[in-house]
């Protein structure tokens, strides 16, 4: 059975930073508090539907092992009860790095916490300083070792294009992030809001940021790093809201910007294969029949068609041909 998340929402509470780039209002869409009900509404109106899913509870939003210690125990037992009852499987939250030590794990592990995801963002100091992350690379370092000593699945979190970052840095970054042997990882582009310190510096002309097509290439390139080490990357842009439409300055989101770095993977595959670059034109049209599994027709043509219509530019006609017996993310040209 599949997993699904009962994601419950903990915006800001008790978080002593202001992170360059964060206005939890414009990301979640959400600045109310829950409460322990809030939990149990949110769990029996998921059990309410036929089950589909294995679910986990999941606290996300902010810095969850920094809110009140009382009423992150409070929220905790209300979860708890639903691992006890057997009708979730596991509870996931994510927090900083610098939240993290062994009296936390202990209240963590006795009230069922399986997964803890940390917002690594980077693993350059000089882009934590920049960014005011109040942590530093060594502090995920120690937090990931003793998650996992732990024997909670370990999820970080990293963020491209960051004020003072680079390509070079985030490819740094995700090759430390692959060196602790993460579960999981999500990649953030970083996306420039109003009210926050890289609003005012973008406004300023102080902070460039990344337009969707760098961004794209970057992440695409990060996407392949971590599937070579098999670590799953569980998120790749964040979740839209109204309010991070209406809070961004700077319009480089798109809504499935997975599937844009996926299709991008698969054009660069294809072009591999086909023993070509960007820059390559047939002067007479060349044409090609192209098999991949149908589950990947919609990558390897691209959004709008933006992959078969590049490679027409280059004077490359393709046929695509459905074939189950192709891997998911393989390709292979007849
Ligand atoms: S630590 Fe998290 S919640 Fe706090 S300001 Fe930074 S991004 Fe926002």
């Amino acid at each position: 059975m599949k997993h699904g998340n009962i994601s419950v929402f903990v915006p800001h509470n008790g978080c002593p930073h202001q992170c360059s780039f964060c206005n939890q209002k414009s990301i979640t869409g959400v600045q109310y508090q829950p409460t322990p009900e809030d939990v149990d509404k949110a769990v029996l109106t998921a059990l309410a539907y036929p089950k589909k899913y294995e679910y986990e509870i999941a606290f996300f939003g902010g810095s969850f092992t920094a809110i009140n210690k009382d009423y992150m125990i409070s929220l905790l037992k209300a979860a708890y009860k639903y691992i006890i009852s057997g009708d979730v499987c596991g509870i996931r939250l994510s927090t900083r790095p610098d939240c993290i030590d062994k009296e936390v794990l202990d209240i963590l592990k006795s009230y069922g916490v399986t997964s803890i995801e940390l917002g690594a963002q980077s693993m350059c100091d000089e882009v934590l300083i920049a960014n005011l992350r109040g942590h530093t690379s060594t502090d995920v370092e120690n937090a990931s070792r003793l998650i996992k000593e732990y024997g909670f699945s370990l999820g970080l979190q990293m963020m491209t294009g960051l004020y003072k970052s680079s390509v070079d840095r985030d490819i740094y970054t995700a090759r430390k992030i692959i060196g602790l042997a993460p579960d999981t990882v999500r990649i953030y582009p970083t996306i420039t809001l109003g009210g926050t310190m890289l609003g005012d510096l973008y406004l300023k002309g102080e902070y460039i940021p990344q337009t969707l097509n760098e961004s794209v290439d970057l992440c695409a390139f990060l996407l392949k790093m971590f599937w070579k080490n098999n670590i799953e990357v569980i998120r790749l842009g964040l979740h839209y809201s109204d309010d991070l439409k209406k809070g961004m300055l700077f319009d480089n989101y798109h809504p499935a910007f997975k599937e844009l770095c996926e299709s991008r993977i698969f054009l660069d595959e294809l072009r591999k294969q086909l023993g070509i670059d960007e820059n390559t034109c047939f002067k007479e049209k060349v044409n090609y029949t192209v098999c991949v599994n149908p589950k990947s027709v919609s990558k390897l043509v691209g959004q709008g068609r933006d992959n078969i219509k590049q490679l027409e530019m280059q004077g490359v006609n393709i046929k695509v041909i459905q074939d189950e017996s192709i891997p998911l993310y393989g390709i292979k040209v007849l």
